[in-house]
């Protein structure tokens, strides 16, 4: 089944001299359980099309399916509501509270959801350990190494079991060795049935992902390469 289709997406920033067309009918489907990445060069429209997937902007014209769902007209509530429901955000910025523990840090996700406090700690505890953080659990972002403080924002990501994961550059503060463990638990988790869309400009992450979508002038020019395929690129 499909859990993601852009349909003729457009998104055009400005008016008469100024316009920019940021994606020039986008048409993408990403069936649930893959594990994708997306590729091109600055300015491909690659963040426009991960901030529309996301729910947190809308497309100017064109429809958006999130799990059957057309979701490209909502308006601010309704995507809000959508993105605590189904989604899981990771930036190459943790973007973690430096004030709050690793486990506080993942039960912030939850703060809208009605359950009890020590049910929020148990779930982002059970989260913290899916990343083998369980015995990370009351260290601050500054007690973390980078791929630890990583592994912290996924957990967060998690933790309210989204259907997508979508992930912007989450390696592009790491070095290679982090750069690899938090691809593991990408793997990992796409393994257990979560759908991963991610955005990178490297190669060597893209190529552990299962299929690579191009993107050039606010176009998809490939949408169906292989890691394969990116050795002549
Ligand atoms: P990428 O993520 O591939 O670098 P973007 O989606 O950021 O590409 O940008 C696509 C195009 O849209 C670029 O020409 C960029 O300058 C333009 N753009 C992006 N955001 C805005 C905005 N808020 N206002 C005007 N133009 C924008
Ligand atoms: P990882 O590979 O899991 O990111 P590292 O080998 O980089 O871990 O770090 C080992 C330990 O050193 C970490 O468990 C962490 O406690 C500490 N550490 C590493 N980098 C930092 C940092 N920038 N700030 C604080 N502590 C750090």
């Amino acid at each position: 089944p499909e859990i993601i289709r852009l349909e003729n997406i457009f998104k055009i920033y400005g008016s008469g001299e100024t316009e920019v067309k940021a994606l020039n009918n986008v048409t993408l489907i990403v069936r649930q359980g893959e594990y994708c990445s997306i590729m091109g060069p600055s300015g491909s429209g690659k963040s426009t099309a991960m901030n529309i997937i996301g729910c947190l902007d809308r497309p100017t014209s064109g429809s958006y399916y999130l799990d059957n769902v057309n979701v490209a007209q909502m308006d601010d509530t309704q995507l809000a509501h959508i993105r605590n429901k189904k989604l899981g955000f990771v930036f190459q910025q943790f973007h973690l509270l430096p004030q709050l523990t690793a486990l506080e840090n993942v039960t912030l996700p939850m703060v809208y959801a009605s359950l009890p406090k020590n049910e929020r700690l148990e779930k982002a505890a059970e989260a913290l350990k899916r990343v083998g953080l369980g015995n990370r659990l009351e260290n601050k972002p500054n007690q973390l190494s980078g791929g630890q403080q990583q592994r912290v924002a996924i957990a967060r990501s998690i933790v309210n079991r989204p259907v997508v994961l979508l992930a912007d550059e989450p390696t592009g503060a790491l070095d290679s060795r982090t750069t690899q463990e938090v691809l593991d638990i990408f793997g990992e988790l796409n393994a257990s049935g979560i759908t991963v869309v991610m955005v990178t400009h490297e190669p060597e992450v893209a190529r552990q992902t299962e299929r690579i979508v191009w993107f050039r002038d606010g176009e998809v020019i490939e949408s169906n390469l292989t890691p394969a395929d990116l050795v002549n690129t």
